[in-house]
């Protein structure tokens, strides 16, 4: 009989989830960092680690298409403190949303910087906040494989101010205005149209959002009242405002042609807004929702859950979960912020605390509790909407996103049963808070496997590993 060789052999599993084909009782061989071969005996397999999964499944890596890591903390720290969550929370490719102010020839520091710094793989996505930037679209897909931009089309008028990613080496926080007319809009559809290149839009209305927030800032200024409600923030923001940004970048794809991914979708009303513009046509439109919009409500009590978009309804929190269940939404992102309780609060006021917070950890834990656990959505599901479907949109597949043969041996072993309460130190984040402080998650990652490589084994990173991830190419 031949003898088999591999370097990590993978057993025992109660199955292996493989998108689009099922849960599957198989064993994998991991050689070189990348699938050898599945197989069904394992008797003249030879490993030099052999990992024993019984009664746990393996999912393909989760990769997390939206994570903001730079901003608090200069990305050659942030990478190691958030590379080190994502291990955690079974994420092994972590997509960054970068926000330069200037050309984006500065990208490359921003590269050396955290080149020997993330413990698992990782991509960029270039945001795109000035006219000038919109030549950097070739420039980068070129020279780097950066093929996501993004557009705030929240930013504007009133609602103008947003902080850069922070300079390699330095620890100053940088705040810039950045104006986002309809003509910065439609040209960067346009030119990502022609580059084929996707783009992620952060979908709000400027004008409406900045009206509102000044009435009720005037208004609680006035009665002097400290307002420390989610409520209000939702209603400064509304969907409506949602959905009013959301027709006019479809009404632009049309037009063009082109591939959007509307990110982190919280409402109803923006879901159904999508689902007009996929009915009307030539184009590609994707959904993101976020941890958060499934599992809390502006009726939450902290203004540590001041998030853009806000925090919506319960019955929006199950049109999200629908929306999941249905296919109609199509990745799960965290929308994480690396920061920390005491910038996030400001004053303790819904105005002056800072949107955003941590969640890289939670994300796949939120989905095995909250979806797998209580039956809302399978496992097929989760690899869909954690790994499968965020490598389709954004060009990683079949290299990640699937457990086949030739794939990178990215793979997160879960334990559906484990209970586990969330605290801060249990996430490893730069961030020492979450929005699931004291809850009692069942189903967490127990290893976590980039490329072959073992960075998490039940709750502990492998030290050793910081350095090993990649910088992902998206473009061809
Ligand atoms: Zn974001």
């Amino acid at each position: 009989m031949m003898l088999n060789t591999c370097d990590v052999l993978i057993t025992n599993a109660a199955g292996v989830v493989i998108p689009k084909v099922g849960i599957v009782q198989t064993n994998i061989m991991i050689e070189n960092g990348k699938i050898k071969a599945l197989t069904k005996s394992t008797q003249s397999v030879q490993a030099s680690r052999k990992i024993n999964a019984e009664g746990k499944y393996v999912l393909p890596g989760i990769i997390d298409p939206h994570v903001h890591y730079g901003v608090y903390t200069p990305i050659e720290e942030a990478a190691k403190t958030e590379s080190k969550s994502a291990a955690i929370g079974g994420v092994t490719t972590m997509m960054r949303m970068l926000r330069l102010y200037d050309r984006y020839e500065n990208i490359e520091k921003h590269l050396r910087a955290s080149e020997f710094t993330h413990h698992v793989d990782y991509s960029i996505h270039a945001s795109i906040l000035r006219p000038e930037q919109i030549g950097d679209i070739q420039y980068l897909k070129k020279n780097f494989g950066i093929n996501s931009f993004k557009i705030y089309a929240n930013l504007g008028h009133d609602v103008n101010h947003i902080l850069m990613d922070i300079e390699p080496g330095t620890h100053e926080t940088v705040e810039r205005e950045v104006n986002i007319s309809d003509q910065i809009i439609s040209d960067i559809v346009q030119e990502a149209s022609v580059r084929q290149s996707s783009v992620l839009v952060h979908a709000e209305d400027q004008v409406m959002c900045s009206r509102l927030q000044k009435q009720k800032q005037i208004r609680s200024e006035l009665t002097g009242m400290k307002i420390t409600s989610l409520r209000v923030w939702s209603e400064c923001r509304p969907p409506s405002s949602e959905a009013n940004a959301i027709a006019k970048v479809g009404a632009y794809a049309r037009e063009f042609g082109s591939t959007i991914y509307f990110v982190h979708i919280g409402s109803g009303t923006a879901l159904d807004s999508i689902l007009t513009e996929r009915e009307k046509g030539n184009s590609n439109l994707y959904t993101e929702t976020c941890p958060h919009y499934l599992t809390h409500t502006s009726d939450f009590f902290d203004v540590i859950g001041k998030v853009v978009p806000p925090l919506r309804t319960k019955i929006d929190v199950q049109s999200m979960w629908f929306g999941l269940m249905n296919g109609i939404i199509d990745t799960v992102g965290s929308d994480h912020v690396a920061n920390t309780l005491l910038i996030k609060r400001g004053q303790g006021d819904i105005w002056s605390a800072r949107a955003g917070f941590p969640g890289i950890a939670t994300l796949l834990p939120v989905l095995l509790c909250k979806g797998v656990n209580e039956g809302r959505i399978n496992l097929e599901r989760v690899a869909e909407v954690t790994s499968y479907n965020a490598a389709r949109i954004f060009g990683l597949y079949p290299k990640k996103g699937t457990i086949e043969k030739g794939s990178d041996a990215d793979v997160t072993i879960i334990d559906l049963d484990l209970l586990q309460k969330v605290t801060p130190e249990i996430l490893q984040s730069y961030s020492d808070y979450s929005i699931y402080n004291g809850w009692e998650l069942r189903g967490w990652p127990v290893f976590t496997i980039v490329r072959g490589r073992v960075i998490m084994e039940n709750g502990h990173v492998d030290k050793n590993t910081c350095g090993y991830g990649e910088f992902v190419r998206t473009a061809a």
